[in-house]
C-alpha cells in the first residue's frame, strides 16, 4: 500500500494542509485564509478558534480531495507561524486571551526595559536573539500582567505555547503540552546552548517555568491525531517553525548550506552545523532542528522588503500591473543604467540595523525611464540577499557554494539569475517550492519510517532549476560597490519627531 504525508503548515494569513506521497510530490492542498485583527496601531491579533478551525479544516478537505483512503497516512508534521504567543486554561483549554502575533510591537517598551536594565548581552549570548518585541516571551509577560493571572499561572493552571503547541494541545489525544526546541529557540526565554528553559531569562520577565511546555524533537511522533477528526488516529510526528522547516524542506542538510526564501520578506538560512555560530553581523542565532536529541544550528537574516518592493511597483507606482511583468520590464534593457533603489521603507536590517534608512532611488539621469526603476527594485532583492549572505559567510568563515531558494518571487528568473550573478555561486531552485510545508513532512515521514534516514530524503529531493552566474568579478564588484554607495545615502534619513 501506498503511503502518505501530511503537512499543516498554520501561516499568518493562511492555515494550509499539503498530502505529499512518498517521492514526496504533492497530491493535494488546500488552504484557509482567517481574519487579522488589528486592536490599535502596530497590534496585531489573531483569533484562536479561527487558527484551530481553519486548520481542522484544511486538514479535512485536503484528505477529503485527495481521494486518498485516511488508512494510507502514515503521518502528520505540522509547522508554524513562529513567535505568535497563546495562553489558554490547563483545566478547560479555553484560550485567555487572542494570539498575539508575532508582528505586534505592543512589547517595544518592555524590550526597552531590559535593555536599560543591562539584559542584552545576557540575551544575545544565551538565546542567540536580538532583544526584540517580535519575539514571544515579552508577549507572554504582557499578557499575565494585563489579564492578572500570575498567581494562576504559578499554581501551573495556564498553559504558554506557540502555534504549535496549541495545535499540538488541541489535535493529539491526551492533550500533550509540547513544543520542539526549533519554537522554543524563538521565545527569548530559551538557553540554545543548554537546550533547557533559562531561569535569568524567565525571572527577567516574571514568567514563571510551570505554564511552559515540554521541549521536544522537531521530528519525533509526540501522539495520535484525536479520531474525532479524521475518523482514525494517525500519529503528529514533526513540529517546526516555519523557516526551519523550509530550510529542511530545502535538503539544507550539511554545515554551509542555505535557503533563502522571496516572500513579502525575504528569510534567509544557513545551516551552521552542531554549534551555535555567534554572529559579528548582527544575524540571529537559532536552533535549525533537533532530531534524536541532537541539535543542528543556523544563522538567519532576514531583508524586510523584499517582494513587498514589487508589490509596490504595481500598487502604488502603478509601473506594472503584476508581480510577473517586472521580469518582462526589467529584461528591455542591458543593465541598470547606474539606477538604485533602496527600498528601506521601515528602515534597514541586518547587516546594518538603522531604523532611520528610508527608501531612496538614485542615479537618476535624464535617460532614466520605467525599466530603470523596475528592474532597481528587482535587483535590490538580490542585493540585500547577497548582503546576508556575505555577513553569514564571513561570520562562519565559508564561501557559498550554492543558494537553494523558494517563495512566490523566486518564480522570477531575471532576479534568480541576478541573485546568481552578485553572489557568484549557483542558484538552485527545487520542484517543490511548497518547501515549508515539505519539510515537516519529511521530518514526520522519518519519525515514523515512511523514509528511512537521511539519504532516502536526499534521494526525494528534486531540483526543477540550477542557474550559474555569468557576472565576471569586476561587474560583481562593481554592482556591489554602487549597491552599498546607494545604501549609504539611505541612511539616518528619518528623524524622530
Ligand atoms: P508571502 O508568503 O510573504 O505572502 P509569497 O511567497 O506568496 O509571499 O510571495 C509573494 C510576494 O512575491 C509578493 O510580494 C509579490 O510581489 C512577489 N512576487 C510574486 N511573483 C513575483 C514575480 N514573478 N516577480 C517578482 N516578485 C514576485
Amino acid at each position: 500500500m501506498h503511503k502518505y504525508v501530511i503537512a499543516l503548515d498554520q501561516g499568518t494569513t493562511s492555515s494550509r494542509a499539503v498530502l505529499f506521497d512518498e517521492q514526496a510530490q504533492i497530491v493535494a492542498i488546500k488552504s484557509y485564509e482567517f481574519e487579522q485583527i488589528y486592536p490599535q496601531p502596530g497590534w496585531v491579533e489573531h483569533d484562536p478558534a479561527a487558527i484551530l478551525n481553519t486548520q481542522t479544516d484544511a486538514l479535512r478537505e485536503v484528505v477529503r480531495i485527495s481521494g486518498v483512503p485516511v488508512e494510507s497516512i502514515a503521518a502528520i508534521g505540522i509547522t508554524n507561524q513562529r513567535e505568535t504567543t497563546l495562553l489558554w486554561d490547563r483545566e478547560t483549554g479555553r484560550p485567555l486571551h487572542n494570539a498575539i502575533v508575532w508582528q505586534c510591537r505592543r512589547t517595544a517598551p518592555i524590550v526597552r526595559r531590559l535593555c536599560d536594565e543591562g539584559y542584552e548581552p545576557y540575551i544575545r549570548e544565551t538565546t542567540g536573539l536580538i532583544p526584540d518585541a517580535y519575539f514571544s516571551g515579552t508577549k507572554i509577560s504582557w499578557l499575565l500582567d494585563h489579564l492578572g493571572l500570575h498567581e494562576r499561572a504559578e499554581r501551573g493552571e495556564i498553559c504558554f505555547g506557540t502555534v504549535d503547541s496549541f495545535l499540538a494541545w488541541n489535535l493529539v489525544s491526551g492533550r500533550p503540552h509540547v513544543t520542539d526546541a526549533t519554537n522554543a529557540s524563538r521565545t527569548m526565554l530559551y538557553n540554545i546552548r543548554t537546550n533547557d528553559w533559562d531561569d535569568k531569562l524567565l525571572g527577567m520577565l516574571n514568567i514563571p517555568r510551570a505554564i511552559l511546555p515540554k521541549v521536544v524533537d522537531s521530528s519525533g511522533v509526540i501522539g495520535m491525531l484525536d479520531p474525532e477528526i479524521l475518523g482514525r488516529a494517525i500519529p503528529v510526528a514533526a513540529l517546526a517553525g516555519d523557516q526551519h522547516s523550509a530550510l529542511f524542506g530545502q535538503g539544507c542538510f550539511e554545515p554551509g548550506m542555505m535557503k533563502n526564501t522571496y516572500g513579502t520578506g525575504c528569510f534567509l538560512l544557513m545551516n551552521t552545523g552542531e554549534m551555535p555560530a555567534r554572529s559579528k553581523n548582527g544575524l540571529l542565532t537559532t536552533i535549525a532542528w533537533r532530531i534524536g536529541g541532537k541539535c543542528t544550528y543556523a544563522l538567519e537574516g532576514s531583508v524586510f522588503v523584499g517582494g513587498a518592493a514589487i508589490q509596490w511597483l504595481r500598487d502604488e507606482m502603478k509601473l506594472i500591473e503584476r508581480a510577473s511583468e517586472s521580469e518582462v520590464v526589467a529584461k528591455t534593457i542591458p543593465d541598470n543604467g547606474g539606477v538604485y533603489m533602496v527600498p528601506a521603507f521601515t528602515g534597514l536590517g541586518a547587516p546594518y540595523w538603522d531604523m532611520y534608512s528610508r527608501g531612496t532611488i538614485i542615479g537618476l539621469t535624464r535617460g532614466t525611464g520605467r525599466a530603470h526603476i523596475v528592474r532597481a527594485a528587482l535587483e535590490s532583492i538580490a542585493y540585500q540577499s547577497a548582503d546576508l549572505v556575505r555577513a553569514m559567510a564571513s561570520d562562519c568563515g565559508r564561501r557559498p557554494e550554492e543558494l537553494r531558494v523558494d517563495g512566490g518571487a523566486s518564480a522570477n528568473q531575471f532576479l534568480m539569475q541576478y541573485q546568481a550573478d552578485v553572489l557568484g555561486c549557483r542558484v538552485i531552485r527545487p520542484a517543490v517550492i511548497e518547501t515549508t510545508a515539505l519539510g515537516a513532512a519529511l521530518m514526520a515521514g522519518l519519525a515514523v519510517g515512511v523514509w528511512k534516514d537521511m539519504d532516502d530524503i536526499r534521494r526525494v529531493w528534486k531540483m526543477d532549476l540550477s542557474l550559474t552566474p555569468q557576472m565576471d568579478e569586476t561587474q560583481r564588484e562593481k554592482a556591489m560597490n554602487g549597491w552599498h554607495k546607494a545604501v549609504k545615502r539611505s541612511m539616518q534619513w528619518a528623524e524622530e519627531d
